[in-house]
């Protein structure tokens, strides 16, 4: 963005604009963007450098259409439109602004195949929201090809797709070959040992080619660290018997634990958390 133009105060500069459309978000071209108002359609910001010296940028308005298109793509729920990881509450909330803080870095420094995320914890602490803000950051802003995807959902289409043969088809290729895939709610439903055979599949094709995968859940990961006392988390804090191995089954898990950060997003009970260094307990990465 150039500091010597007016910035459109519809997109404030960004030329695009997220809306939601029935249950998805969608984005589109900012009505300013006919001609770029910061580079005139020259694709060239200039902007002046610490010396004063002109210099020509690459305007931010070059490849808007591909990255509104990843994001059309990336079929983000319409109830997490326009929300960003910069707009999350943390209250006073030390884990949670630590996480924020990790997830800013985060989308600005991925790179294709890096390690993604599985938090974990109480439903409505903001897991699905900052997964959520990171994949609208990454294909608006970086240009990266994303998906999100509900478990159940998940389990739905793979269902979908394989009892009609389709395994490599339209519902499931777009789970396969996007950069970085979210599987929001992992561990629910049934699990029957066909939809963990399938969801196996998938996450071993991800594995392979070495993409991106990141995933919240309400289960805490295993029992080995504080699932007994903590308890593992329900809908309306009914506790369940199981964790997220028990659910997953090793195999399962241990994919996941390799490929992802294993993060416990905390509400109100952070500070049992706090580890000898007075830092907020950061997961449970192994
Ligand atoms: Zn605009
Ligand atoms: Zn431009």
């Amino acid at each position: 963005m150039s500091e010597t133009s007016q910035l459109c105060p519809k997109c404030d500069g960004d030329g695009y604009q997220v809306y939601k459309d029935g249950a998805v978000a969608v984005a589109a071209r900012c009505t300013c963007q006919t001609t770029c108002p910061v580079c005139q359609g020259s694709g060239f910001d200039v902007k002046k450098d610490a010396e004063g010296q002109r210099v020509a940028f690459r305007c931010r308005c070059r490849g808007l259409d591909g990255r509104i298109d990843l994001f059309n793509n990336a079929n983000i729920p319409a109830k997490f439109a326009n929300k960003h990881i910069d707009d999350i509450e943390t209250g006073g909330n030390p884990s949670m602004r630590a996480m924020k803080q990790r997830f800013l870095a985060y989308r600005d420094s991925y790179q294709r195949g890096q390690a993604g995320f599985v938090l974990w914890g109480l439903p409505g602490v903001g897991k699905t929201h900052l997964l959520c803000g990171l994949l609208s950051w990454l294909t608006l802003e970086r240009g990266i090809s994303c998906r999100y995807v509900d478990f159940m959902q998940l389990l739905f289409d793979l269902k979908q797709g394989y009892s009609e043969g389709r395994w490599e088809s339209d519902t499931v290729v777009p789970l396969l070959n996007a950069d970085v895939l979210v599987i929001d709610e992992l561990g629910k439903g049934r699990n029957s040992e066909w939809e963990l055979a399938v969801l196996d599949e998938l996450i071993s094709h991800r594995y392979n080619s070495e993409k991106t995968l990141h995933g919240t859940s309400n289960y805490p990961p295993t029992t080995q660290k504080g699932a007994q006392a903590q308890g593992p988390f329900m809908e309306g804090g009914i506790r369940a018997p199981t964790t997220l191995s028990d659910r997953l089954g090793d195999r399962i898990y241990s994919r996941i634990n390799e490929m992802c950060h294993v993060l416990e997003a905390r509400g109100e009970d952070y500070r049992q958390g706090k580890n000898k260094a007075g830092r907020p307990h950061s997961g449970l990465k192994s």
